[in-house]
């Protein structure tokens, strides 16, 4: 039907597999909030200039019991179709917030812990508010948390975009643009909504050390950024010959294999005492 009427279609069993693989999927995804079967990964975010440790990014993982660690590539896209990710979200916001509650008790200074918050999870509620009510629950500073956006994200928001965005600024938390170059937002946009970074995606930093297009792309974000005043971090850096032009270019920050991949909170905590 979703082609349009006067058309037919021949049945094929692939696509009711995938039908029944997709009914599963978002099956075990209710079950597995249910059943606390979510986890945050912590992958650390260096300055590029001291090598310093700087924070972290909270990324998603699902243990689930029989599929084992399950990519949020496979299940967000999915949670985001039904609805899902809403809860699926605001458990990330809390679990991030009381993570970093738990290290500063500790003693910790884990710096700041950037989470990702998709289009859809903006769109229901009200995301800000609720940003609001989790760091005073939780008592813990908002500005020790970075919501990271996707640029391609920022432009479905529409309308509302620049409105929300300041109402996230408002509550004392930073803002990231995530994956950015992918997307279409012009300069115009970004003078507009005021955020405090830019994210390089891992596409343009993997092209960094070929003769690839990245090196032109990457120098363009990194100088619109300094001109803009605006923080501008690398992801998906692999190579020490990438970070080398990271650093001719004065690219502030970085997260990369290179120096460390998502691990888990108990092994995050490790790094802090040895990097304190
Ligand atoms: P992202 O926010 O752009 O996160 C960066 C991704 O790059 C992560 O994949 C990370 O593991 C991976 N990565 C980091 N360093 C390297 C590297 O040096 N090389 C390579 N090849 N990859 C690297 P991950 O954890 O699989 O997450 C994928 C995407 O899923 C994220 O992309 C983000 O868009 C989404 N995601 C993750 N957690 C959440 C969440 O809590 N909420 C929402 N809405 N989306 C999430
Ligand atoms: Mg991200
Ligand atoms: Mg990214």
């Amino acid at each position: 039907k979703l082609a349009g009427k006067n058309t037919f279609a021949f049945y094929s069993a692939d696509m009711t597999r995938l039908a029944r693989r997709r009914l599963e999927l978002e099956e075990a995804l209710t079950t597995g909030l249910a059943r606390k079967q979510f986890e945050l990964f912590y992958q650390p975010v260096w300055d590029v200039a001291s090598g310093q440790l700087k924070g972290a990014e909270a990324l998603l993982r699902w243990r689930h019991p029989e599929w084992g660690l399950v990519s949020p590539v496979e299940f967000i896209p999915l949670a985001e179709e039904t609805g899902l990710i809403t809860e699926l979200g605001g458990w990330v916001l809390e679990e991030a917030a009381r993570q970093i509650r738990q290290w500063q008790d500790q003693g910790l200074d884990p710096g700041v812990v950037a989470f990702n918050v998709s289009s859809k999870q903006l769109k229901r509620g009200h995301f800000p508010g609720f940003l609001r009510q989790v760091v005073t629950e939780v008592g813990v500073s908002p500005r020790y948390l970075e919501v990271e956006l996707t640029e391609s994200s920022l432009l479905a928001l529409g309308d509302r975009t620049t409105e929300l965005l300041s109402e996230i600024r408002e509550t004392g938390a930073r803002l990231a643009i995530d994956d950015f170059g992918t997307g279409y937002s012009s300069l115009s946009y970004l003078r507009r909504f005021k955020v405090d970074k830019l994210k390089i995606d891992r596409s343009f930093v993997s092209e960094l050390s070929s003769e690839g297009g990245g090196l032109g792309i990457v120098k363009a974000i990194i100088a619109m950024g300094q001109a803009m005043d605006l923080e501008v971090q690398a992801e998906g850096v692999e190579l020490d010959s990438q970070l080398q032009v990271l650093a001719e270019l004065g690219c502030d920050s970085f997260q990369g294999y290179l120096k460390a991949a998502p691990m888990p909170a108990a092994e995050f905590a490790e790094l802090l005492v040895r990097e304190s």
